[in-house]
């Protein structure tokens, strides 16, 4: 089945994005993990139209089930990759869906990891993209720091370069979903707390917190979940301070991926991320209806 439009995240601006595309007659995917930031907002008096003080997870819910009484489609589940073929593939541990636009609504990209030198060898032996670094790295000794599904995705990109690859939990243990449980068997597990990295002008090796140290030509971060960055580098779109660069109009630069809310920057607010996803459908669903 072909979706017209698969929105990734289920916080405001997805959700609000769903209720135009749905409305519109757009078949209507929204995959969306349980992290909103909104999750966080105990208390939430600027929004419009409550005359009481509500929760951000009342708000959340209501979006939800209003979304679904439209006609949408909401799986809970994690978006490990998004791939641009004639169409958009996008995959999560347990299916792969396919859509003819998808519209990116994952929040704010959270700073995840803190690992001596990681900024200094950005670009110089560590990664955030497997599918633009990968073939630099052809039979060399690479890592892949994560635990989750997201990593084993990215250490199974990586065999189409080299087989000498480590998945480096930072001391974490494995989450996996069954797929995945299966596919890590294939690589090697290293379960150290990293404390940095280290080199000449290029990555060298990992040290660890216990002092021991190992040498290593790349790393590739996949840590925790795919953010709208990850995903951003993959498909080409530009960023800007960890952010999604967009038109008015909520374009990105590569056709047929739009992006709302938190993941484009600026004013971190309920109302700001409604607004966005409004517009971005209103620009999916004139993007669809010109397609051939
Ligand atoms: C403590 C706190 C209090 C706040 N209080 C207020 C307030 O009072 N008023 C106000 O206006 N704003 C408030 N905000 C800000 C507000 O919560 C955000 O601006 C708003 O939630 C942004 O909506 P969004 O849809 O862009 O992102 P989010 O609400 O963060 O939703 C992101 C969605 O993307 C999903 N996602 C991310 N990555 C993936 C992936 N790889 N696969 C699948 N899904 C993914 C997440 O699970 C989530 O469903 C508060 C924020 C915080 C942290």
């Amino acid at each position: 089945m072909v979706y017209d439009v698969i929105i990734v995240g289920k916080g405001p601006a997805g959700i609000s994005a769903a209720l135009y595309t749905v409305r519109a007659n757009l078949k209507t995917l929204v995959i969306g993990g349980p992290g909103s930031s909104l999750r966080k907002a105990g208390k939430v008096d600027n929004y419009y139209g409550f005359s009481e003080t509500v929760t951000g997870e009342f708000l959340l819910k209501q979006g939800e089930l209003q979304a679904i009484r439209l006609g949408a489609e909401l799986v809970e589940d994690e978006v490990i990759a998004i791939e641009k073929k004639d169409l958009f593939e996008v995959t999560t541990p347990g299916a792969s869906y396919t859509a003819k636009s998808v519209l990116l609504a994952t929040g704010q990209p959270q700073k995840k990891l803190r690992i001596g030198n990681l900024e200094k060898y950005e670009g110089k032996g560590v990664s955030y993209c497997t599918t633009c670094d990968g073939f630099f790295y052809k039979d060399l000794k690479v890592g892949v720091l994560g635990y989750r599904d997201f990593a084993v995705h990215e250490a199974i990109e990586l065999t189409a370069f080299t087989k000498n690859i480590t998945i480096y939990t930072n001391g974490k243990e494995l989450e996996l979903s069954e797929k995945y449980r299966e596919e890590f068997g294939k690589f090697r597990i290293d379960h150290r707390p990293i404390l940095k990295f280290e080199g000449s002008e290029f990555l060298e090796k990992v040290c660890f917190e216990d002092g021991t140290e190992e040498s290593l030509d790349g790393m590739f971060i996949a840590y925790e979940t795919a953010s709208s960055v990850d995903f951003a580098m993959k498909l080409g779109i530009l960023t800007e301070n960890n952010s999604i660069i967009v038109d008015g109009a909520q374009k990105t630069n590569v056709d047929g991926v739009f992006a709302a809310g938190d993941c484009t920057g600026g004013f971190k607010q309920i109302a700001v991320a409604v607004g966005q996803g409004a517009l971005a459908a209103k620009s999916i669903i004139e993007y669809v209806r010109k397609l051939p």
